[in-house]
């Protein structure tokens, strides 16, 4: 079945889009070419107004969701003419969905639990011994919040890095969701559990058509032995996985790094020859102009996390070495505990926000912080995503354009990063599959 996004908004301009076998295929569909579709497939109209209405009936919240005229279209399962769904779109605009490169998905179980510490006795006092006690029934209802959570807030793909990692995939693949599994590397494991760690990054196959992969995930330099912070940057090139590490979050972690190591955290892992183009280094908040330049040469992606830091006092991204670096940006919530939400626009705009404070206005615009949550992200996963065109994979979301944030519009994006919150999301899309709200899924399965 190929689909047809009829009367969208993109780029400011009204046109039709197609999607096949999960990509863009044409993003500039003229109007003949879907008259012709429909002339040729006439028959099916009775039904496709006969399931409208029904779609209409739905009690749920879900369905009052569906306010705008687009979405209420996205709620019948498309006009259906011969292999192709046409859902008219009027009304509404696209926009890539996000890719959130850091995430410990569960945690929302620990959402609003040690709030206002550093990170130091954060993870001591709190989350540690919390973690200890977590089931993998646990895991699961709080992966459950978290996928719900990201699809109403239109993220597509999490990194994420965390344990029972079995539930949140499963989770993830029934979604229709994209994700980058971490399989966390820490010393406190026991040597059995160490074993099976190494045997699952060794028999790693993606999963879910491609939408699940792996990295190897140490957690950090605090917590995992040179030896296997070496072993692991060694399987994972060995394997071809990504390696998902914090690196340099705070000022006690370069302190203690300078004490225990005699260098600076992004020096270490350099001289321990863990970095690479697999590498992705969350926070990167305490790193000298010179560290920078190491990142952007080893081809490092680096996953900021504003709120996160914000809230844990850790410290401002220097968004002026980082930029002028060249390392490639990418933005991320962290986990729902030390956030306290998986909301990757507000993430966009606390990013543009604290980029600015210093006193430069300039500093990361609305199209640059847009591009650091979406394109980037993706292009750092291998994933031709994170952009509307033809051949990229069809991950989206479609705002109404009759919400409060928009009507004056001036720029889509400035309202977007700026103004908007995700109540402004009529749908999401994922592989081409449409995965949020809920009541259009069924609809469109139905
Ligand atoms: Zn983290």
């Amino acid at each position: 079945m190929k689909t047809i996004l009829k009367n969208v908004a993109l780029n400011g301009n009204k046109t039709n889009i197609l999607i096949s076998n999960g990509l863009f295929e044409d993003c500039n569909l003229p109007d003949s070419a879907l008259e012709s579709i429909e002339a040729h497939n006439l028959q099916s109209t009775e039904t496709q107004n006969m399931q409208s209405t029904d779609a209409q009936n739905l009690q749920s919240p879900d369905a009052q969701a569906l306010a705008s005229p687009g979405a209420q279209t996205l709620a019948s399962p498309g006009a259906q003419y011969g292999e192709y769904r046409i859902v008219d779109l009027e009304g509404t605009a696209i926009l890539p969905s996000f890719y959130n490169t850091h995430n410990h998905a569960a945690m929302t179980l620990l959402r609003g639990y040690g709030d206002d510490t550093n990170l130091e006795t954060w993870l001591h006092k709190y989350i540690w011994p919390y973690e200890a006690k977590l089931t993998a029934a646990d895991i699961r209802k709080g992966s459950q919040w978290a996928v719900e959570e990201m699809l109403a807030t239109g993220t597509t793909f999490f990194n994420d890095m965390y344990f029972e990692i079995e539930q949140t995939m499963d989770l993830v693949e029934r979604a229709g969701m994209r994700m980058c599994v971490g399989i966390t590397i820490m010393d406190l494991h026991t040597p059995q559990q160490h074993r099976e760690k190494v045997e699952l990054i060794k028999s790693w196959k993606d999963r879910a058509e491609g939408r699940i992969t792996a990295a190897v995930a140490p957690h950090a330099i605090y917590t995992v032995s040179k030896e296997h912070l070496q072993e692991a940057a060694q399987l994972s090139r060995e394997y071809g996985l990504k390696l998902h590490i914090h690196v340099a979050e705070t000022k006690a972690e370069v302190a203690d790094s300078l004490k225990n190591f005699g260098t600076t955290p992004v020096r270490y892992l350099e001289s321990l020859g863990v970095l690479g183009e697999n590498v992705i280094a969350a926070h990167c908040v305490h790193v000298d102009e010179e560290e920078w330049d190491i990142l952007a040469r080893r081809g490092v992606t680096v996953a900021h996390c504003p709120c996160s830091n914000m809230k844990l006092g850790s410290g401002r991204f220097p968004y002026e070495l980082a930029i002028k670096s060249g390392a490639r940006i990418t933005l991320a919530t962290d986990g729902a505990s030390s956030n306290n939400n998986l909301d990757m626009r507000e993430e966009m705009k606390f990013a543009a926000l604290l980029a600015k404070v210093a006193g430069n206005p300039e500093l990361l615009p609305a199209e640059c912080v847009l591009k650091w949550a979406t394109r980037n992200g993706a292009e750092a996963f291998g994933i031709n995503g994170g952009t509307i065109e033809n051949g990229a994979v069809a991950d989206a979301i479609l705002l109404n354009l009759s919400h409060r944030s928009f009507l004056a519009g001036h720029n889509l994006i400035s309202d977007w990063v700026y103004a908007a919150d995700s109540s402004a999301i009529a749908a999401t899309l994922c592989n081409g599959q449409l995965i949020y709200p809920a009541a259009a899924v069924s609809a469109a399965r139905r």
